[in-house]
């Protein structure tokens, strides 16, 4: 697979703060926030999106996400991921959404 911009984070190209990070995740703040927390959790290994991801890692993201969401937004939040071009996903590196601190709107446009 192409190196994706999230690639080029992980491997420290491009420097971005961890606000989380363990031996198969990382966790960074969404350069264009949609909400007042918005936070993207992306596995070490590259997976395109969440199908092709194996389950232990598609949960552990999963989990770290809830646990962010729930410790930043205690009055509730969401969890997103985007998958193909209809989905809206535009890299191509698997990664969750935590997105929080505001009233979301349902359903999504
Ligand atoms: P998606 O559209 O679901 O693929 O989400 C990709 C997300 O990555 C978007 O919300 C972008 O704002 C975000 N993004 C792209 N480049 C960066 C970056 N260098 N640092 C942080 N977030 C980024």
């Amino acid at each position: 697979m192409a190196q994706t911009i999230f690639g080029k984070i992980l491997s420290g190209e491009i420097p971005v703060e961890f606000v989380y990070e363990d031996e198969v995740c990382v966790a960074f703040n969404d350069v264009a926030p949609q909400a007042p927390v918005h936070i993207l959790v992306i596995p070490r290994q590259p997976f395109e999106d969440a199908p092709t991801a194996d389950t232990s890692t598609l949960g552990h993201i999963l989990s770290i996400a809830a646990k962010l969401g729930k410790e930043r937004c205690p009055n509730g939040f969401r969890l997103v991921t985007n998958i193909g071009e209809d989905g809206g996903q535009s890299v191509l590196h698997l990664h969750v959404h935590v997105l929080g601190g505001r009233a979301l709107g349902w359903p999504p446009g």
